[in-house]
């Protein structure tokens, strides 16, 4: 991250951060060529751009978009570009991810799956997203940290992870984004989940054509920051706090055990921390050959 000194907006590898209006910041996820996945740089770019505007006294709505033509293909398989945990500075306590078996992975999904999507749902301002085309896996997570999801017409959300031999997604929020039926249904068959479905089922605010999206995201921005602060900070809270109260977080805790344990056993059976047999097919020999480290999905 560098700081533009004459605007003070900052700078990122995988994101964009602007202020499009008064108010409001906008992240754009911006590795279209990986259809945005999301690997450690962008994790740390992802969490120093929502400080950012967390601390702007200015912002007071945040955008989280990503490049066309796809919102995010999930957590990135293919590696993290030779960098490290110890590259960035860790913002939680479980530290290095170098020991080997359950202890590193552990830290690592413990650090920048489950504890940066909680860290990013919490940021105490509204955050809205606008999605479109794709958003698999690891995008659910961007999505669903967010506090309103617009998505364009032609969005389709999917999380193949049992595919993969793993229990969804690190940050288990399906039964509260869907319900548990649905929220079976769409992990039992890894189905897509169109926009319009989406909303009918309550994870999806609005649905809009596509070339509508970032104005529609605008437009609700900048209606939502004429609003009190304050007001909107403890109506999250508010909000946050009823869901929390349900039980969200410690069954999230509970769930995040058992994609451990999947992890684990898919390192028993079939040497990688994912059943090959459900990973992209030019991917499969690949890690088999040479199980990587890297590989947390
Ligand atoms: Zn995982």
């Amino acid at each position: 991250m560098a700081i533009d000194t004459m605007s003070e907006i900052p700078s990122y590898e995988t994101i964009t951060y602007a202020h499009p209006l008064p108010g409001v910041a906008q992240i754009t996820l911006n590795r279209p060529k990986a259809r945005n996945a999301q690997d450690l740089q962008m994790t740390y770019d992802l969490n120093d751009a929502f400080e950012q505007a967390a601390a702007d006294g200015e912002v007071k709505v945040i955008i989280l978009a990503g490049a066309d033509p796809h919102f995010c293909a999930g957590h990135d398989l293919s590696g993290d570009s030779g960098k490290t945990w110890a590259d960035f500075p860790q913002v939680n306590t479980w530290g290095s991810f170098d020991p080997p078996g359950a202890e590193g992975r552990f830290a690592r999904e413990s650090e920048i799956y489950l504890g940066m999507t909680e860290r990013w749902r919490n940021v105490p301002k509204p955050t809205i997203a606008a999605v479109q085309g794709k958003c698999i896996a690891g995008g659910l997570m961007l999505a669903w940290a967010c506090d309103i999801i617009i998505a364009s017409a032609d969005a389709e959300f999917r999380d193949p992870v049992v595919e993969m031999g793993v229990c969804g997604v690190e940050f288990f929020a399906h039964p509260w984004e869907v319900g548990p039926r649905k929220a079976k249904e769409l992990l039992f068959t890894a189905d897509w989940l169109g926009a319009e479905e989406a909303r009918q089922l309550g994870m999806v605010n609005q649905v809009v054509p596509r070339d509508e999206l970032l104005a529609t995201a605008l437009a609700m921005a900048e209606r939502i920051a004429q609003k009190p602060l304050f007001a909107l900070k403890l109506t999250k809270e508010a909000v946050n706090q009823t869901q929390d109260a349900m039980g969200r977080p410690n069954a999230m805790s509970q769930v995040f055990a058992l994609h451990q344990l999947c992890h684990s056993h898919n390192v028993q059976v079939h040497g990688i921390p994912v059943d090959p047999g459900g990973l992209p097919k030019g991917m499969r020999g690949r890690f088999v050959k040479k199980p990587a480290s890297g590989i947390s999905e």
